[in-house]
Formats: structure tokens, sequence, C-alpha cells
């Protein structure tokens, strides 16, 4: 008998991720000899700094390599009980964080552990794609909730309450906000906060580039208004502060109850953190804060380099730049979509930039720039997209 593979049937509504087509078309040009800028990548561009890195080593040396707690090193936990408590205002204790591979491992055990075939997620539309399909792996259904530029891609909580039916469970909150780059302001969290309480949802709130934020943007926590805790996911991480993507180290604050659920997921798949990059990440928590300032500063210079370069494009339109690495351009005065776009600018111009329906359906008629790429080769990148974009535009 011949073996027939087949998938899972839940596998059929899970797509390549459209954000590797474009990265295998660059790697295939530049296999090819030509010189490609990539304004494409979702991680900082420095090496992780040298004091988080010895910790990690000396961790390895001192014998740090078995299986730690499911729940995460306690050391590490509480320093992030520290964080939450200096930074975001949050009272948490240790018993109340779960320490995973990365934000995407908390966003995936939120998801999982509470939302079921038929339950309802509200989805910001852009958005990074992991809340729409581990949405989709849980049996459960994303409702996706537009982003609009003329809004500076702020969440409506009108277009919230209009969404919510009776088999909504969760909201997702991402603040600063991956795609768009958009910061949202506390007094439209406070109403969402509101909806959240009046409705009885649970709010997924991922924080990830909450060190990212400029100018006189401010960043605040889902589960510091009232009534919030108890129904708050506040998930966060070490890849995008501290420049520490490979580590693999997030996590999600919560009440007990629903740590209690999320870490029996860790158990039957995971089981804990690479035990000596959490060492590493208590370094990032407990030493010197400047390089995460340093980065901060070199992002915000490149910010201005965007968002004026952008400004000068005929036929462009782009939001403010508020937070992360991230600008979302409208393409649409181009004629083309936003997938044939990105691939032209790619082929004839050289520069690498995300289409933006490969963040949901939201996404479309735009492109991501991300500005996490070094401030020379960005000026390069900008002025081929810029000549790419006039060349399109005369036809
Ligand atoms: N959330 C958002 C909004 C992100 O953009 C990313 C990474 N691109 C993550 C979570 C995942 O972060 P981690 O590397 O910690 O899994």
């Amino acid at each position: 008998m011949s073996l027939t593979i087949r998938p899972a049937e839940r596998m059929e509504r899970i797509p390549f991720s459209g954000i590797r087509r474009i990265f295998e078309a660059a790697a295939a040009l530049e296999r090819e000899g030509r010189d490609i800028v990539h304004l494409t990548v979702g991680r900082p561009d420095f090496d992780t700094p040298e004091h988080i890195k010895r910790a990690a080593r000396e961790a390895l040396d001192a014998g740090l390599v078995h299986y730690t707690s499911n729940y995460g090193l306690v050391e590490l936990r509480r320093a992030i009980v520290r964080k939450l408590a200096a930074d975001n205002g949050l009272a948490y204790d240790e018993s109340e964080v779960l320490v995973v591979q990365g934000a995407s491992q908390a966003i995936a055990v939120a998801i999982q552990g509470f939302l079921g075939p038929g339950d309802e997620l509200l989805v910001p539309s852009p958005a990074y794609l992991n809340y729409l399909h581990c949405a989709t792996l849980a049996g459960a259904v994303a409702v996706p909730v537009p982003l609009r530029d003329e809004n500076d891609f702020q969440l409506d909580p009108d277009d919230v309450i209009e969404r919510i039916t009776p088999r909504t469970r969760m909201l997702v909150v991402n603040t600063p906000q991956n795609p768009t780059g958009a910061v949202c302001p506390p007094d439209v969290l406070r109403r969402i906060a509101e909806i959240a309480c009046e409705r009885d949802l649970l709010v997924l709130s991922d924080e990830i580039y909450e060190k990212l934020v400029y100018g006189s943007f401010e960043h605040a926590s889902m589960a510091a208004f009232p009534g919030m805790k108890e129904r708050t996911f506040t998930v966060n991480g070490f890849a995008k502060a501290y420049s520490m993507t490979g580590w693999r180290i997030g996590y999600v604050a919560a009440p007990k109850p629903l740590i209690d659920v999320m870490v029996r997921i860790v158990q039957y798949t995971t089981v804990c953190p690479t035990s000596f990059a959490q060492a590493g990440a208590v370094a990032a928590l407990e030493g010197p804060q400047e390089p995460v300032a340093r980065m901060r500063a070199e992002f915000d210079r490149r910010r201005h380099l965007v968002q004026q370069r952008l400004a000068a494009v005929p036929g462009l339109t782009c939001a403010r730049l508020q937070g992360a690495f991230y600008a979302f351009p409208d393409v649409t005065s181009y004629g083309l979509s936003d997938d044939d776009l990105a691939d032209r600018l790619l082929v004839e111009a050289g520069v690498a930039v995300v289409p933006g329906s490969a963040f949901g359906p939201g996404g479309a008629g735009h492109v991501r720039i991300s500005y996490a790429t070094d401030y020379d080769r960005l000026a390069i990148g900008l002025e081929r997209l810029a000549d790419g974009l006039e060349r399109l535009s005369r036809g």
C-alpha cells in the first residue's frame, strides 16, 4: 500500500507567509548578483548588548543547562514583575508571569488556551499575522477590525463595538503597532478598556514594541486601566527592546487562573524556554538600560529620514510615524495591487518592501517599509523607492 500524506484539515486555512515570498524573490535576485536594499526585516539590526551575552555565557559555564520551571526561571519572573511595576504601573506577582519562547508563543498560548471552535477574536487589520493564524489553528474565527490611514491607524472604539457578537471572547490590541507604526493614545485605550469591561471580553495586549515610541507619543498598558488586570494578557518580550530576536524569550502576565491554563500548553509542547537565554534576559532587565535608549535614538533618527523622504514622493501618502520601526504608506495611486507593486520595485528598482496585504485584507493598497536597517542603506533604499515609483507613475 502506498503512503498517502494528507495534512490536517485545519492546515488548508494556513497560508505560506506573504513576507517570506518577497524574501525568497529578493534572495533569488541576489544570487544573480543584483544589489537589493532590504526594507523588509522586522528585527533590529543591532547586536545584543555585550552584558546580556556575557550573562548567558556565564550561565552556560556555571551549568545552567537543564530544564527550568515550566513557568520560567524564578529570578527572571521576579525581574519581570519589577519591570512591569516600574515601567507600566502594573502590580503582578511572580505567580502571574509565564516566561515563554518569544512574544509569539505568548500569543499562541493565550489564544489556544481561551478560544475554541466558533469563538470569535477581534483582530485589528492590518496586523501581525500570528493572531489570525493562531485563532485558525484553535478553530476560532478571527474577525477583522479595520485600521484606517485617515485615523492614523488607530483602533476606532465604534468599529470594535460594531463587531462584537455573543461569540466574541477576546480582543487584540497591539500598540505600538506592526505593520503601521501607530501608537494608540491613552484616551482611546481607556475607551476600549471600558468596552472590554462592559462586554466581558478578554484582551490580548501585545506590547512588544513598547520601548520604541518617539517624540511626544506615549505608551500605555491596557492592564493599567480600571477593571482590566483581571481580563488582560500583557504580552511582551526581549526581541525588539534589546535586539534579542534569536534568543526566543518572551512572556505573558495575567491573573494566576489564566496562567494556570496556559502553563499546561507549555508543559505538553515546549516545556520551558532555553535556560541560559533566560539568564541573559535577567541581565537585560536588571542591567544598564542605556543600550535601549541608544537604539531608540537611532531608530528615531531613521524615522525622521523616512517620514521626510516619503512625504516628498508624489502619489504616496503616509500616516505619521509614531512607534516601532515601520512605515505603511498608501500606494493605491500607482494603479497596481500592492503585491505587483512590491514585485516591480524589487525587480526594477532593487528595493524590497513587504506588500501590505501580507498583513491581512486591511493592509491592501499599502506597503510596509521597515527602518530597522543601517542609516546609509536606508537612505539608498528610500532613493530607489522614490525613483522606482516615479518610473511607475510615468508608465
Ligand atoms: N508581536 C508583534 C506585533 C511582532 O511584530 C512580533 C515580531 N515581529 C512579535 C509579536 C513576536 O516577537 P518574538 O520574537 O518575541 O516572538
